[in-house]
């Protein structure tokens, strides 16, 4: 199996899927991103929030996969905008997961009401031109917030990871992220799952001879996203990556995307303000 890249607006390849890391337990969390590596995926999303960095490092080392065969982002928790908190909160980052670079580090969420973002953005552009992020970005940034890092910042940022999936396809949000050469990354790419049992998904699987996950994360990658669906079940896992032996017709398409009925299962960007302090 063969995983396409997407280059970003920096040069860095980044395997357009990967394997998401949110609440996977902790204790199987190492073995689990090891049966994703064996499944074929290359690239593991987590965070400092998800408190499994630890665990996806070991994996990593256990892996034998040489280090540049590899893509690991994480993200700034919320609690660390400030220019020295961030720096600190990256460098136990990298301790935790036993690297000398991650691929790519993003702002967790925008946070509006503290407004500190830009001031997190300074401090990832340093770590960016240290050399220990290969890339930078945000995750959950509306236009408005992005359109301040681009007017304020002096690195683009390379991704813009935000919730997407048939329920909420965010066609507004990714036609700015593509003007401005950012690439969406769509997180809950299944819905957590409520997405799966939609009968037009149902429908377009049974006539494709794959599953409703198949078909959804097929119908991102024809988008052009990045995704990094989640499952701590060893069969699903390998479900989710045989993604490229078919392709969804244009109608196929289409019917997927008229599902959007603008249905979030997380926070609005607007709204989330918790900084876990
Ligand atoms: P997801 O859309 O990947 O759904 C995961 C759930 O779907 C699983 O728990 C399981 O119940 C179900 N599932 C997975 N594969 C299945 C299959 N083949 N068949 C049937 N059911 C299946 O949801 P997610 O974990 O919220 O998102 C994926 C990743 O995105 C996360 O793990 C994390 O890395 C990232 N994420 C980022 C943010 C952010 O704020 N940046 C927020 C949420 C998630």
């Amino acid at each position: 199996m063969s995983i396409p890249s997407i280059t970003l607006n920096n040069g860095v390849a980044i395997p357009q899927l990967g394997f998401g890391t949110y609440k996977l337990p902790p204790a199987a969390t190492r073995d689990l991103v090891l049966r994703a590596f064996e499944a074929g995926y290359r690239h593991v999303d987590t965070a400092q929030m998800y408190r499994n960095e630890r665990e996806v490092g070991e994996a990593v080392a256990a892996s034998g996969l040489p280090r540049d065969e590899l893509f690991v982002t994480t993200k700034l928790n919320n609690a660390f905008h400030a220019h020295d908190d961030a720096l600190a909160a990256f460098d136990r980052s990298l301790e935790a997961l036993g690297l000398e670079h991650v691929d790519l580090f993003l702002i967790h969420w925008p946070l509006p009401a503290q407004d500190r973002y830009l001031e997190a953005w300074a401090a990832l552009e340093e770590i960016y031109a240290s050399g220990r992020a290969r890339a930078i970005g945000v995750s959950n940034f509306q236009p408005h917030h992005l359109r301040r890092v681009l007017a304020e910042g002096t690195v683009v940022p390379a991704v813009n990871q935000v919730e997407v999936h048939p329920y909420l396809a965010q066609d507004e949000l990714r036609a700015f992220d593509a003007e401005h050469g950012i690439v969406t990354e769509a997180w809950s790419p299944l819905g957590r799952g409520s997405v799966l049992a939609d009968p037009v998904i149902g429908e377009v699987a049974r006539r494709h001879d794959r599953t409703p996950a198949q078909v959804v994360l097929r119908w991102h990658l024809q988008r052009g996203d990045v995704v990094f669906p989640k499952s701590a079940t060893p069969e699903r896992i390998v479900e989710n990556a045989q993604l490229f032996g078919f392709e969804l017709p244009a109608d196929d398409m289409a019917a997927i995307s008229a599902l959007d009925r603008g249905e979030r299962t997380g926070s609005h960007p607007d709204q989330m303000n918790d900084t876990g302090r």
